[in-house]
C-alpha cells in the first residue's frame, strides 16, 4: 500500500487495524491468507496486526480442518464473552440500564423510573448514581467493560450533544456523553434511539444485506431510521427521518412537537390505545377487548382472533402507516421497509392495510419488488445503543482506544 506522505502513518494503521478487526468479527472463523485478499493489505502487514489484536485479547485462533482434507489450517475469530458493554436508554418515561457482551447477548437489564424532576442536573446526577451501583453489581472477573453506549429518544447534533429530550426543557444543549465518559474514563456514543435502532438492524438483523432500506418504529413514539450505502443518514443538520410528524388528519389531535394530526397522534401505541378506549365507550362491542383491557398487546392479539372492533382499528392504523411510507417510498425507493414495535404482533392485518395503501399511494414500480418485514430484533429498547459501540469497533474510533499502549513492533 502506497502511503501519501500528507497521510497520518498512525490514522492508516488504525484504519488497517479496523479493517481487519472487522472482517474478523463478521466474517470469523477466516485465514490470515483470507482476510489479506479480502482487504488487500499485505500478508505481513495482517500478521502485524492480528498480532497485536491477539496480544490484546481482541481475537482468537481456532483450527479448522481444511475441507480438503489437507493439514490443519489456522483461522481467526472475534473474542466476544471477554468484553462487556454498558447500555442505557434515556427514554420518554423511564431509564434503561443493561450490560452486553460483544456477541449481542444480554446479560443484564434494569428498567428505572425517571425522578420526578424536570432539572437535569439533578436527573444527570441519578443517572451517574444507578450507572455506578449498576456497574458495581456487575462486575465479573475476567470480562473487561469497554464502552458506554446511550441512546435518547430526542435530538443529538453532530457533536454529540442532547438538544432536544420530550418532557424536558434543555436550556442549553446536553453534554450528557462526554460527561459520563469522564466520570466512568470509558469511551462513549451516543446516538438518538431510532436511528440506532436502524443500525442495529442493519448489523444483526433484517436489513443485514441491504444497500439502503427504511426502519419505522413505533412505539411511545413514532419515527424512521434511513440506511443509505450501509449507514444511518443523519443528514448535515442531524436528527433526519422524522416520518412520525407527516400530517396524516388535518382535524386531528395535537401532537407533541405542536402540530396538528401527525402520523405519531394515530399510530402510537398511546393513540392506538385511546382510540380503542374511545371506540369501546362510544359502546362498540368487542368480545375481547374492555375498557379495562385494551393495551397494544390486547389489540393485536384481538385482531389476530378476528375481532371486528380491533381489526378495524388495526386496518385504519396500517392505511395511514401507509401513506406516509408511501411518500418515503416515492422519495428515496428503498431496497427494504422493516416495522418495528408492538404492532406488529397484528402483523397479518396491518401488513395487508399497509401493502394495499402503498400500492395505490406509491409508484408501482417502486413497491412491486419492495419487501415489507417485520423487526425480529430482540432487546429493540437497547440493541441501538450496543450498535453504536460496534460501529465504534468497526470504524477503528473504538479500537483506538483498546489498542493504545500496545507494541506494534
Ligand atoms: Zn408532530
Amino acid at each position: 500500500m502506497q502511503i501519501n506522505q500528507i497521510v497520518n502513518v498512525d490514522l492508516v494503521k488504525q484504519m488497517n487495524s479496523a479493517v481487519v478487526y472487522k472482517l474478523i468479527d463478521r466474517q470469523g472463523p477466516i485465514s490470515r491468507i483470507q482476510i489479506s485478499e479480502l482487504s488487500q493489505l499485505a500478508p505481513a502487514s495482517v500478521t502485524k496486526i492480528t498480532r497485536n489484536l491477539l496480544a490484546r485479547g481482541l481475537i482468537k485462533e481456532v483450527e479448522q480442518q481444511q475441507s480438503t482434507g489437507g493439514r490443519r489450517a489456522t483461522s481467526i475469530v472475534s473474542e466476544h464473552k471477554a468484553f462487556r458493554t454498558l447500555l442505557i436508554h434515556f427514554g420518554r418515561e423511564e431509564l434503561i440500564l443493561a450490560m452486553m457482551d460483544l456477541s449481542t447477548k444480554l446479560l443484564k437489564k434494569q428498567n428505572l423510573e425517571l425522578p420526578d424532576t424536570h432539572e437535569i442536573a439533578l436527573i444527570e446526577e441519578y443517572l451517574i448514581e444507578q450507572l455506578e451501583e449498576f456497574i458495581r453489581q456487575n462486575e465479573k472477573r475476567g470480562s473487561e467493560l469497554i464502552a458506554i453506549g446511550i441512546t435518547v429518544s430526542g435530538f443529538v447534533n453532530s457533536k454529540n450533544l442532547i438538544e432536544d429530550l420530550p418532557h424536558f426543557v434543555l436550556n442549553e444543549p446536553w453534554d450528557l456523553a462526554n460527561r459520563i465518559a469522564n466520570r466512568f474514563n470509558l469511551p462513549t456514543f451516543i446516538g438518538q434511539d431510532v436511528r440506532s435502532l436502524a443500525l442495529a438492524e442493519h448489523y444483526f438483523g433484517v436489513t443485514k444485506d441491504c444497500f439502503d432500506s427504511l426502519l419505522l418504529r413505533i412505539h411511545r413514539g413514532v419515527g424512521a431510521g434511513i440506511v443509505i450505502n450501509h449507514e444511518v443518514f443523519q443528514g448535515y443538520k442531524s436528527n433526519a427521518g422524522e416520518i412520525g410528524h407527516i400530517q396524516v388528519d388535518p382535524l386531528g389531535k395535537r401532537c407533541l412537537c405542536g402540530n396538528v394530526g401527525c402520523l405519531e397522534t394515530v399510530v402510537s401505541n398511546s393513540a392506538i390505545e385511546n382510540k380503542m378506549q374511545q371506540m369501546l365507550e362510544d359502546g362498540y362491542h368487542s368480545k375481547w377487548l374492555s375498557l379495562e383491557s385494551h393495551d397494544i398487546e390486547a389489540i393485536c392479539k384481538a385482531s389476530n382472533k378476528q375481532d371486528e372492533v380491533a381489526t378495524e382499528l388495526i386496518e385504519h392504523v396500517g392505511v395511514q402507516i401507509g401513506r406516509v411510507l408511501a411518500m418515503s417510498v416515492n422519495m428515496f425507493n428503498p431496497e427494504k421497509i422493516v416495522i418495528s414495535g408492538e404492532i406488529t404482533q397484528a402483523k397479518n392485518i396491518l401488513f395487508a392495510a399497509i401493502r394495499k395503501t402503498l400500492e395505490t399511494h406509491a409508484l408501482p414500480s417502486f413497491v412491486v419488488n419492495t419487501p415489507l418485514v417485520a423487526s425480529e430484533l430482540h432487546n429493540e429498547d437497547v440493541i441501538g445503543a450496543f450498535a453504536l459501540i460496534k460501529r465504534a469497533l468497526w470504524d477503528g474510533s473504538l479500537l483506538k482506544h483498546l489498542l493504545a499502549g500496545q507494541n506494534d513492533s
